[in-house]
């Protein structure tokens, strides 16, 4: 495999947000219950927390040392990594020590999807969608290149929503995998090209994963990319 990626690749799994203890919330960062902070309605502050916690408690898990162990460090092409830096690509690092974790987690209407690997500064990108919400008029013209609108239209109407949230997924997990977020025009995102695209996604691999897979109810796109031509920051 890629940039020390496991032969398995990353390891994925999906989980309930309401089912996530709010208690552990004082493991989190500093920085991260500053973010919380800045999120005034209650249910979505509290499916943040929740995601935070269940990505520490999984990384922990997967280096096997206690959550606490672990201080965030976040990596943004631009600002580069620090404890501090709330945005970019997530991951951890030992307080102290040399081992850490590259992660990706994704909400969608109270469930989260996270995939990881056992090292830091590692590029990875997961997302999950709901289908149910992606069949919005005008997402088409600006989610969707000209090509991906013409393989689009070859479908039956029934399979379409389906297809856009797929798409829409694989778009947003590139997105998460090169650092950029959506200020990169989502249109432009190669949701297909399985690794042939040129500039930064080149030799990324992006897999559609099906909700049974995750144990996800129905309903449900999630992607994964990763690899590619630099494993690092
Ligand atoms: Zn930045």
């Amino acid at each position: 495999m890629v940039n020390g990626a496991s032969a398995a690749g990353p390891i994925v799994r999906a989980f309930d947000l309401a089912a996530v203890g709010q208690d552990l919330a004082p493991l989190l960062d500093p920085a991260e219950h500053g973010r919380a902070n800045t999120i005034a309605d209650t249910a979505t502050r509290r499916e943040f927390l929740a995601g935070r916690i269940a990505q520490r408690l999984a990384a922990a898990e997967l280096l096997g040392c206690e959550p606490a162990a672990l201080e965030t460090a976040y990596v943004c092409p631009d600002c580069g990594s620090g404890p501090d830096l709330a945005h970019g690509r997530p991951g951890y690092r030992l307080r102290g020590g040399a081992g850490g974790v590259s992660l990706s987690l994704s909400r969608s209407s109270g469930w989260a999807v996270m995939a990881m690997l056992p090292a830091h500064g590692l590029r990875l990108g997961v997302d999950i969608q709901h289908i149910a919400s992606v069949g919005f008029p005008g997402f088409d013209g600006v989610a969707l290149s000209p090509a991906e609108q013409r393989r689009l239209g070859g479908l039956p109407p029934a399979l379409r929503d389906a297809w856009r949230a797929d798409a829409w997924a694989r778009k947003e997990a590139l997105a998460k995998h090169s650092g950029q977020g959506l200020r990169t025009d989502p249109a432009t995102i190669p949701a297909f090209s399985d690794g042939a695209a040129d500039g930064p996604w080149a030799g990324v691999v992006v897999r559609s994963m099906g909700p049974g897979e995750l144990g996800l109810p129905d309903g449900f796109a999630v992607a994964l990319a990763h690899g590619g031509r630099s494993g690092g920051l």
